[in-house]
């Protein structure tokens, strides 16, 4: 596994302002992902007791009950996911600046974020595939950030990313308002996989899981194409409305 440190190294000969990107006022570099100590201390980690399944973190004392109740009514595509954050906070922040605002001087530090998942889901991977966007909805944006998010993961973790065999068919309008029931529906056949994919266990890596639709619709399609596990790893988790 490489050092996190590593990461930043493209970043150092840029000539960038070395002060906190967030607030402005306190030093920070690029080794610092450009926001300063107590502006990283922003953030709300995901620690167990959390549910087996979609990693939904829960009251009350480890060894309870292992899945949740989303999980019980729902049909996930995949084995498990994890998030490494709630969307609060800082995370919350950057994802949205680095989506929407291109500050990819951010980009470090989200990936240094991800390296939090450590061993997780390592010996469970062959691959590391990113949540594509649809092609339109990518020309707009300029870029697909989970698949820059699943490039950092893949290197390391020492596998091969593929963002080739995994692709969006459907478009959709921004789900932040349906419940999961809508967005489980509005996902279907969203995503289609070649089945010239060779490995059976994947990492799936996105930016933020809310419901769990969108993943799960990757996981159908990975599947359909003959992929045998799919494990989601996203850097934030949202809270479903
Ligand atoms: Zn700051
Ligand atoms: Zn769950």
């Amino acid at each position: 596994m490489k050092s996190p440190l590593n990461l930043t190294e493209p970043l150092k000969g840029l000539a960038f302002p070395e002060v906190c990107q967030v607030c402005g006022e306190t030093w920070a570099g690029a080794v610092d992902g450009f926001a300063c100590r107590t502006c990283r201390s922003n953030i709300f980690k995901s620690t167990p007791p959390w549910c087996e399944q979609c990693g939904l973190p829960f009251e009350g004392a480890a060894g309870d009950a292992v899945t949740c109740k989303n999980c019980h009514e729902a049909d996930w595509q995949f084995e498990s996911a994890r998030s490494m954050m709630s969307a609060r906070g800082l995370v919350r922040e950057v994802i949205h600046r680095y989506k929407y605002n291109r500050h990819e001087f951010f980009e470090p530090l989200m990936i240094q974020w991800l390296f939090g998942c450590g061993r997780l889901f390592l010996e469970n991977s062959q691959c590391v595939v990113p949540v594509p966007l649809h092609p339109l909805k990518e020309r707009d944006r300029g870029f697909n950030q989970a698949e820059r998010l699943a490039k950092g993961v893949a290197e390391h973790l020492n596998l091969p990313m593929e963002s080739r065999w995994l692709r969006r068919v459907k478009f959709t309008e921004t789900q932040t308002n349906l419940s999961r029931k809508e967005r489980m529906s509005n996902m279907r056949n969203a995503f289609e996989a070649s089945e010239r994919m060779t490995f059976s266990r994947v990492l799936l890596v996105d930016d933020v899981m809310t419901t769990g639709a969108t993943a799960s619709a990757c996981a159908a399609a990975l599947r359909r194409a003959g992929v045998q596990t799919v494990n989601v790893l996203t850097l934030a988790r949202g809270m479903p409305v």
